[in-house]
């Protein structure tokens, strides 16, 4: 390791992309991970530093930050609004090319024949683009949970299930389902948000992380705790209807979703403001501590998404 330049046994010294964020660091441990095919392979170091801990920014004074999963985007506690990717250019790039890998193999198919230059030729196309939009979910998946677990010593997350949450709302063929086209949608969006791949990061970033029953996180008021479905007219504003209090409608369930995490603590004076403002001495270690199991009883109701 020399600079930005890296030297491989067998291959020789390769230049690093996005190096140079740790100066002066010493890299402590190199992981080479091999994408692609064996005609054509892709090779990529993942290299480890070793941060003495005064060059990492110290947690805020907030010592926990409640974190709301929606489609396409993350709201903490904060307000702070974590994006996803915008993959849309990507996505339909990888739909045309699908469409011509799929009419390439038929044709192929057609005479009888093995699978053409041409055809094997898009399909390496189209593999490359799906690794290419996997990289980019990842990298964002890594880059908001260290954002989260840097601010924040714990995390308070909703135990959410995507498995059931992204269940087909197609039914059975006695009973039918409703709205299958818009369920699928969401189904699409929830899956490719990549909520599972976030927790699993802060599982081991954050100090700790608390998982909540989701159940009518973005119906309560923050401020009021009253519990109507009509505070919640549009997907993005919030509006009680019993104090009048207005919000942006994710950053209300981060709030709720902070505050459910505060009261299962069991070290924590109260479940309000002042117990949240409550710092973390610097140095302490940011080991994962116990879990805390949510709550039994208050069952999430049947077909509760979270959204
Ligand atoms: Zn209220």
């Amino acid at each position: 390791m020399d600079g930005d330049r890296l030297r491989i046994p067998k291959v020789g010294w390769v230049r690093l992309h996005g190096s140079g964020q740790y100066p002066g660091c010493k890299a402590k441990q190199v992981r080479i991970r091999r994408e692609g095919s064996d005609d054509h392979p892709k090779w990529y170091a993942h290299v480890f530093y070793e941060v003495p801990a005064d060059q990492v920014g110290p947690p805020a004074p907030d010592g926990a930050l409640g974190v709301d999963r929606n489609c396409g985007q993350a709201t903490d506690s904060d307000g702070e609004v974590h994006p996803l990717p915008d993959t849309a250019k990507l996505d339909a790039n990888i739909k045309r090319k699908q469409r011509k890998a799929a009419k390439a193999r038929e044709r192929s198919r057609a005479f009888g024949q093995p699978l053409s230059h041409r055809a094997r030729r898009i399909c390496g196309q189209l593999r490359k683009m799906q690794r290419k939009k996997k990289r980019r979910r990842e990298d964002a998946a890594h880059r908001h949970s260290r954002r989260m677990a840097d601010s924040a010593h714990t995390v308070v997350l909703e135990d959410l299930n995507t498995k059931d949450m992204t269940r087909s709302a197609k039914g059975t063929d006695g009973n039918p389902g409703r709205q299958v086209k818009q369920k699928a949608g969401l189904n699409r969006g929830i899956l490719a948000s990549n909520w599972g791949r976030l927790e699993r990061h802060l599982d081991y970033k954050a100090g700790r992380v608390i998982k909540v029953n989701p159940a009518y996180t973005s119906q309560t008021c923050a401020v009021c705790g009253h519990v109507d479905k009509e505070n919640r007219r549009t997907q993005a504003h919030f509006q009680c209807t019993a104090c009048g209090h207005t919000a942006n409608a994710d950053h209300n369930a981060a709030l709720n979703i902070l505050e459910r995490g505060m009261a299962l603590l069991p070290t924590a004076h109260g479940a309000g403001a002042s117990a949240r403002r409550e710092a973390i001495p610097l140095g302490t270690s940011t080991t994962r501590e116990q879990g805390i199991p949510p709550p039994a009883g208050a069952p999430v109701p049947a077909g509760y998404t979270g959204i």
